[in-house]
């Protein structure tokens, strides 16, 4: 039988394994950071009747700009961020995945470096890798946040292109303040000219405010954001940024023509209508986060601090271990492969509830 190193595919793709969380069938999913409310019926009638009208235009090729989209994704950032953002400061592609991928075929590819502090979101390491960029993995405290003085260094010493920063963290949790990022950006600056791409991709879910107003007077800050989890609609595929105008123009230099289909574009609109009802969510979420934090706690476990829809909890002398073991009462969570952690996503109360018992059960196994 030909496996793929049989093939002849590029050298560092040797050996390597596609990202991917299992997707089990089981009764409590709380592993991929997805939002566990379905969009409200309302909604689901209003991208219905948009995407019919998309429908009846689908023998022309879509609005390649994409300005409608980038226009309300701008009127969503400034009126949740007091940031005025225009349709010029935003792009918007298949998912902040796509997005990432055409900042790293924009900024760097083969002969260059991109940095991240990890343990943090391991697409930014494989996108890097798809691109043929070489990949540093950047140091972080014990306690999971950005170790400044250390990151300075690394960033001095491997002159990145491309440094990633993502706030809140995932999988930790961890946001980022802004002097951190300031910081960073400086040091990356006076190293060379080099883009900072903040991931924003759980900010609304954050205790902090978003960092987007930093790009004001800093062209080459980045900051990334998605539709999958606030907005509730991972399977949209909807991901955007919001930088400087310049950066938006660059980005097209590599975007597919018509990447993002007349239907994704309606059904992101009509999503983008609905914005307060699924804010409210958001709020429902981060009551639960917040009180997965504070019921872990009270059952006997470490937590690292949560400003996004998820909880990283321990600590465990064998983290896959338990990770199999709360799968056995029926909840999957996530092995990020992070020593001794694991993170559980905030699903409905109901979710919380099943998944608080079975750890609730473990640890009595275990004293
Ligand atoms: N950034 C971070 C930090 C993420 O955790 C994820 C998804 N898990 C993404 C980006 C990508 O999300 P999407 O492509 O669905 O927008």
């Amino acid at each position: 039988m030909t496996g793929i190193d049989d093939l002849p595919i590029r050298d560092e793709l040797r050996g390597k394994s596609p990202y991917g969380a299992p997707q089990l069938d089981v009764p409590v999913r709380l592993n991929t950071n997805e939002n566990p409310y379905p969009l409200p019926e309302a909604l689901v009638d209003r991208i219905t009747e948009r995407v019919r009208e998309a429908a009846r235009g689908l023998n022309r090729y879509p609005d390649r700009d994409a300005v409608e989209l980038r226009t309300e994704l701008g009127r969503y950032l400034t009126r949740t961020t007091g940031y005025e953002v225009g349709a010029a400061g935003v792009w918007a592609a298949n998912g902040s995945n796509e997005v990432i991928q055409q900042l790293l075929q924009t900024f760097a590819g083969p002969g260059r470096v991109a940095i991240g502090f990890e343990p943090s979101y391991s697409m930014h390491g494989l996108i890097s890798r798809g691109t043929g960029t070489a990949w540093i993995s950047g140091p972080r405290h014990a306690d999971f946040t950005i170790d400044v003085a250390a990151a300075r260094e690394a960033v001095a010493e491997h002159r990145p292109d491309v440094v990633f920063i993502t706030s809140p963290n995932n999988p930790t949790g961890t946001a980022v303040d802004a002097e951190t990022v300031v910081a960073l950006y400086d040091a990356a600056q006076a190293a060379k000219p080099s883009l900072v791409v903040v991931d924003e991709a759980y900010v609304e879910f954050s205790h902090r405010p978003s960092l987007l107003p930093l790009i004001e007077g800093r062209p080459n800050l980045v900051v990334s954001r998605t539709m999958s989890k606030a907005f509730g609609a991972a399977g949209l595929r909807l991901g955007y940024l919001a930088a400087d105008p310049a950066v938006v123009d660059a980005v097209q230099l590599v975007r597919l023509p018509y990447h993002l289909s007349a239907v994704t574009q309606a059904t992101a609109l009509a999503a983008l209508e609905h914005t307060d009802t699924l804010l409210g969510y958001v709020e429902q979420l981060k009551t639960e986060r917040d009180r997965l934090v504070a019921e872990l706690l009270a059952i006997g476990y470490e937590v690292t601090e949560s400003d996004a829809n998820f909880v990283q909890f321990g600590r465990f002398p064998d983290a896959h271990e338990a990770w199999r073991q709360i799968l056995d009462h029926g909840v999957l969570v996530r092995d990020n492969g992070v020593p001794g952690w694991l993170r559980v996503t905030a699903g409905t109360p109901e979710e919380n509830d099943a998944f608080l018992d079975a750890v609730r059960a473990l640890m009595k196994e275990r004293s």
